[in-house]
């Protein structure tokens, strides 16, 4: 089964819990024990599995990347003005892939799935595919 979930994001930089909607997804297509890819159809956008409680970790998140990559000094700067955004969601990649068991997603405890907005805000499609 394959969905594809709609985002509105309100920031140009934020992190968005998306797990909710992703279980939601997962139990619909009926899989028992499979494999969910979640796949963000963007190039200024990723997908992160990692703690979810926090909002302390979700402002790290940022800040790392703003650490790691400068706004303005890039070649891409000169086409669209956002070379930042494109590296950061080429380092955080755009796709997780999360194992299915017994119905359901084999999170750990602290881990959720986040889409990372990186150039918003903007409307955002993710894509969820559930397989056996
Ligand atoms: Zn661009």
């Amino acid at each position: 089964m394959q969905q594809i979930i709609t985002f509105t994001t309100s920031k140009r930089l934020e992190l968005i819990d998306i797990t909710r909607q992703v279980a939601s997804t997962v139990a619909a297509s009926k899989v028992k024990d499979g494999l969910c890819t979640v796949f963000a159809r963007h190039a200024t956008a990723a997908i992160i599995i990692n703690e979810n409680a926090d909002p302390g970790f979700r402002q790290d998140v940022l800040s790392l990347l703003d650490k790691l990559i400068p706004e303005g000094v890039w070649e891409h700067d000169k086409v669209d003005d956002n070379g930042a955004a494109h590296l950061k969601a080429t380092l955080l990649g755009p796709s997780q892939v999360i194992p299915v068991k017994d119905g359901g997603l084999l999170l750990g405890t602290w881990q959720g799935i986040t889409l990372v907005e990186l150039d918003g805000p903007r409307m955002r499609e993710i894509v969820v595919d559930v397989r056996p």
